[in-house]
């Protein structure tokens, strides 16, 4: 017969299980949803979210592997220094450790970073001073929550980049670095995926919107001061979109769980 203390144990060691499996659902499905956008280049880019219950490591996607491709077996747990945990013979590519990690461990709210080469939102990027407009709906969900990055330094090669892009998120939750793309943080994996939906479907718009120079109409600033920083409403739409991709997906694709 367990005591009490045996069966709070027990208890604990399956919660943290399942919130790990579920985690892992979580991720291959944002993966696989977010190929099916276009945001992946090349077999570059990460995904990635503190373990639960253990927020010294992290759950990542493999090197050399297509978004489109993604399965719970084959996602990575690693720790913030490199070395990798998980017995599945797969590695996590290098910029994972440099940009990912660093966040991950300096930032306690960035339970999921997400970092891509999304077109539009690069594009605004690339631009001199390019900054996110407040012109559609959309964007009022950003207003002062974007950092921009001012000090492209070459590709992310050390743990020192992503703690200096660490210290320029502070208490946004998105950062768009300059001549390189956007990086998207949330307190959930489906919170920053509607997230960086939002972002790249607000720059599209933005482009579309100046082609040919026209000025844009700004939303007022009374307007967008008016929303919450923190909207449950937003935690609620992140739970909502990240069961609907997963049911979509387990229709659809069901070997993502595999
Ligand atoms: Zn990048």
């Amino acid at each position: 017969m367990l005591s009490a203390n045996n069966r709070t144990v027990r208890e604990t060691n399956v919660t943290q299980d399942e919130a790990i499996g579920q985690a892992k659902i979580e991720l291959a499905a944002a993966l696989r949803w977010a190929a099916r956008l276009g945001y992946q280049s090349g077999v570059c880019n990460h995904f990635s979210v503190a373990v639960p219950g253990r927020p010294d490591l992290m759950l990542i996607n493999p090197e050399g592997f297509f978004w489109a491709e993604a399965r719970v077996s084959d996602l990575v747990i690693a720790q913030h220094d490199g070395a990798i945990l998980t017995e599945n013979g797969h590695t996590v590519e290098q910029t994972a450790f440099c940009i990912h990690a660093p966040i991950h461990r300096l930032l306690p709210q960035a339970t999921a970073v997400l970092h891509t080469h999304m077109h539009h939102a690069t594009a605004i990027c690339m631009r001199k001073g390019g900054t996110v407009s407040p012109s559609y709906l959309s964007a009022m969900s950003f207003y002062l929550r974007i950092a921009y990055d001012r000090g492209f330094d070459g590709p992310a090669l050390t743990p020192a980049e992503g703690e200096r892009l660490a210290g320029l998120i502070g208490d946004s939750f998105v950062l768009m670095m300059e001549n390189h793309g956007p990086l998207v943080i949330g307190s959930t994996i489906g919170e920053a995926l509607l997230r960086l939906t939002y972002l790249e479907d607000t720059c599209k718009m933005q482009l579309m919107a100046e082609a040919g120079g026209h000025e844009l109409s700004k939303i007022p600033t009374q307007l967008m001061a008016a929303i919450p920083k923190d909207v449950p409403r937003f935690k609620n739409y992140g739970r909502q979109f990240m069961a609907a991709i997963v049911r979509t997906l387990q229709r659809e694709e069901p070997d993502f769980l595999t």
